[in-house]
């Protein structure tokens, strides 16, 4: 296709550059077919849900002030909860992003006295200061929440001995991370969090078992409250947002659960019966009415940077042939001026703001300087093509989201020429 060929040229991706993209794409072929099918049995998830409750015009519209009977506000809660097959969610613009979310599920569900255990190794930075691993005011620490930790096995496996030992009668909830972070452990495919959830209920039914769903919304055909999971939460600017939503956090899963979460949210007495909603529903809806197939276009977009970088001879995680439980794809790169150059190309090849340079810099939450690339229609949405690095060994790229397919393709081209162009690969 000259056309296109002429197209990439003119936005500074050589035709060899181009060729080497279409080469590793001729491979990927049955992969994307497989992606597509989880994409259209979740589309029509999603088509039901709406359909089952009635959505109407007028719930796309939202209310001010107190926010009382807001029905397309309780509406959308019940289109969340029978996607995840859930008693009940809190689907909020107030709650302000993924950490949040999670704090408020985790703060709301634990007293004074209980104890929280992750047992697949240290969470999300951010999760960091909310639990008091490090320092903060206002942490579960300072209210007296202990917290446990047990890594996962070298092979990323559960270990399930000191699981089981970790477990005492203070452990009231326990957090599962289904996504990598910034880490480089395997991500959990919802199958292996059952097995996490099936083996902690045995020793005690009680625990609260959450799951930390951020980026895994959508990239399988079952979610983990599908395999017993008692609370999963995630973020409105990641999958299930679609790319639209234009801030927002969830918490499904069981009722009672979900109803402390409302109460810590807004204020006891009141839980779900508040929070106006603004004008956020129509987004909120339409968001997760694309979710699925935006969803399935960064996946589609991360086996192809992995393919693309692992032939460059470069490890990733996952490997391109493995199979993929949320949209995040791992370059690690060992050299920070790879990481910079990579998150420069995909600022660069972004809709918004393609022509600023980023440069790693502290950021709340996080624990040493980190880049970011993210030129996207809502601030820093990481459903949008979007890449960040830490700068610290392993020096490793986290790249992910893509509203379409081909913009994702020429991102990771974008970032291919780039390090080319500063003699920093290895095999090419
Ligand atoms: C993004 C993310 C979070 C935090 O979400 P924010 O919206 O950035 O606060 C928590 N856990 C995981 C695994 C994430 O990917």
């Amino acid at each position: 296709m000259d056309q296109l060929n002429k197209i990439y040229e003119s936005l500074g991706i050589s035709g060899a550059v181009y060729a080497y993209g279409e080469k590793v794409l001729k491979k990927l072929d049955r992969r994307f077919r497989e992606i597509d099918q989880i994409a259209e049995l979740n589309q029509l998830k999603v088509l039901s849900a709406f359909q089952k409750n009635e959505v109407s015009e007028a719930h796309l519209s939202g209310t001010s002030g107190y926010g009382y009977n807001d029905l397309g506000r309780d509406t959308l809660e019940k289109v969340y909860a029978d996607i995840f097959h859930a008693e009940d969610a809190l689907v909020r613009p107030q709650i302000t992003c993924g950490t949040h979310a999670l704090s408020l599920a985790l703060m709301s569900n634990l007293r004074p006295g209980d104890e929280l255990l992750s047992p697949v190794g240290k969470p999300y930075d951010t999760l960091e200061k909310v639990i008091g691993i490090r320092e903060a005011p206002g942490s579960l620490k300072e209210y007296g929440i202990t917290y446990r930790q047990v890594d996962l096995l070298p092979d990323g496996s559960f270990d399930f001995d000191r699981i089981r030992k970790a477990i005492n009668p203070l452990t009231k909830m326990v957090n599962i991370q289904r996504s990598r972070g910034y880490q480089t452990r395997p991500t959990l495919s919802v199958d292996s969090i059952g097995q996490l959830i099936a083996f902690i209920k045995n020793i005690n039914p009680l625990i609260i078992c959450m799951v930390d769903n951020c980026y895994g919304e959508f990239v399988e055909a079952i979610e983990p409250t599908d395999v017993g999971a008692d609370l999963c939460v995630g973020s409105l600017i990641k999958n299930p947002g679609g790319g639209l939503a234009p801030l927002g956090g969830y918490i499904t899963g069981r009722s009672e659960y979900v109803k402390q979460a409302a109460f810590r949210l807004t204020a006891p007495g009141l839980g779900k019966e508040v929070g106006a909603s603004l004008d956020v529903l129509r987004s909120f809806y339409q968001g997760l009415f694309l979710a699925p197939t935006v969803t399935a276009a960064a996946l589609k977009g991360a086996i192809f940077a992995a393919s693309i970088y692992e032939k460059a001879g470069f490890k990733t995680m996952p490997r391109p042939d493995e199979s993929y439980h949320d949209i995040i794809q791992a370059v690690i790169f060992e050299d920070a001026e790879a990481v910079i150059a990579f998150c420069e190309a995909i600022q660069a090849a972004a809709p918004i703001d393609s022509h600023v340079t980023p440069i790693p810099a502290r950021m709340p939450g996080y624990e040493c300087p980190v880049i970011m690339a993210s030129g996207s229609f809502i601030s820093g949405s990481s459903i949008e093509l979007s890449a960040d690095g830490p700068i610290r060994p392993p020096y490793a790229v986290y790249f992910q989201g893509g509203l379409s397919f081909p913009h994702v393709k020429f991102g990771i081209l974008k970032t291919l020429q780039s390090l080319i162009d500063k003699k920093l690969l290895k095999n090419y």
